[in-house]
């Protein structure tokens, strides 16, 4: 079984966002505050942090996060990114290097924006995060945990999407690569980005999520980084059965043992 925690569900702006007095903007609803996107993947005792949102801190300390096994990235927008020296502290907690999995532009990114990360070693772990940066292409191992890389196309800059057992989470996507769909047979519990109603040109709206879902047909999917033009309540009306929005906090598991 893979368990999957929802540290953000929010697009880049977070929700509510700065200065807007719209309905979803000002709602009592809790599910419709959406910190940054992120998530935290548990699976056979190890866990592993996808992306590290701008909200990492806060997000860490509501779930309770005090190891992390491997930071899969996403990609290196700044939503995704903004928590990255919070890393450190997990390096302190744990007195060792954290590897992080990305893709080659996204290396190449992380490099020129954290830059000091990546420098010598700090005289003890913990004054900045001690990464080590994996360029991954092909399906590799995490503390004994085989992970799938997904190729996906966020407008025309080539992003990862994950797969984990049978759970695969997939945010930023605008299209998916003809070869990278094999790679998603016989998933059980998908997650996959939803902005908005509206046409965007680097983002999945609703309808696009919902013909992703109805072609990998997992038994369960959930709508992630979604904006501040729908509710929670909205998007469930929107949705077929087997589809949700996720919200921050929300907790799900695969079904295979
Ligand atoms: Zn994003
Ligand atoms: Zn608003
Ligand atoms: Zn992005």
């Amino acid at each position: 079984m893979v368990e999957l925690t929802f540290l953000g569900t929010g697009t880049s702006n977070g929700v509510p966002i700065i200065g807007c007095a719209c309905e979803v903007c000002r709602s009592d609803d809790p599910r419709d505050t959406r910190s940054r996107s992120s998530a935290v993947v548990r699976v056979d005792g190890r866990t592993l942090l996808i992306d590290t949102a701008t909200e990492l801190r806060h997000q860490a300390l509501a779930a309770g996060l005090d190891r992390i096994d491997g930071v899969l990235m996403t990609h290196a927008h700044a939503d995704h990114t903004g928590g990255f020296d919070d890393l450190r502290r997990f390096n302190e907690l744990q007195q060792e290097w954290i590897s992080v999995y990305c893709n080659e532009r996204t290396a190449e990114m992380l490099r020129e924006r954290y830059a000091y990360t990546f420098t010598e070693q700090y005289p003890f772990f913990g004054g900045k995060p001690d990464l080590r940066l994996v360029e991954v292409e092909n399906p590799f191992v995490v503390s004994g945990i085989e992970i799938t890389p997904i190729p996906l196309m966020h407008g025309r800059l080539p992003i990862l999407g994950f797969r984990v057992g049978d759970l695969a989470y997939l945010t930023d996507a605008k299209t998916i690569p003809d070869e990278s769909w094999p790679l998603l047979d016989g998933v059980d519990t998908l997650v996959v980005n939803a902005l908005r109603e509206r046409a965007h040109p680097t983002h999945f709206n609703f309808d696009e999520a919902i013909a992703t879902v109805q072609r990998i047909r997992p038994r369960q999917a959930f709508l992630t980084h979604m904006s501040h033009e729908t509710s929670h309540q909205q998007i469930i009306a929107l949705l077929p059965e087997g589809i949700s929005p996720a919200f921050d906090g929300l907790t799900i598991r695969s079904a295979a043992e």
